[in-house]
């Protein structure tokens, strides 16, 4: 019988990260609906899920060639003044790709998988 229920914090923080609209939510759900949306019509799902990998699973490895398979800059978003972009589970995109975009500018042999 289980008697004891409660959530250590770490428990607590991982649950925040799987909340959709959360400002610390990673899980991007993969519909797609930003990509039309983008005037550059980046692979922003693809995007999401490098930042899931950074900061979700400590992956940076796999961020990276996340990352680049997606063939963004390292300057992606952050000029932009026309971004618009909305997200159905309410993450700030530009935020979060300005964030990770910065992961190109790490050589790969510094990066954990
Ligand atoms: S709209 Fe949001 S949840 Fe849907 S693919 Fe784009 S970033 Fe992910």
């Amino acid at each position: 019988m289980i008697r004891n229920l409660k959530m250590t914090d770490q428990e607590i923080e991982d649950l925040k990260l799987a909340s959709p609209g959360s400002e610390t939510s990673l899980y991007c759900q993969q519909c797609r609906k930003c990509i039309p949306q983008c005037p550059y019509n980046l692979d922003i799902p693809a995007i999401m899920r490098s930042y899931m990998s950074a900061y979700g699973y400590r992956n940076t490895q796999q961020a990276f060639h996340t990352l680049a398979d997606t063939g963004i800059s390292e300057k992606t978003c952050e000029d932009c003044s026309s971004y618009n972009v909305r997200c159905v589970s309410g993450f700030d995109i530009k935020r979060k790709i300005t964030d990770i975009a910065r992961l190109r500018l790490v050589p790969e042999e510094f990066l954990k998988a």
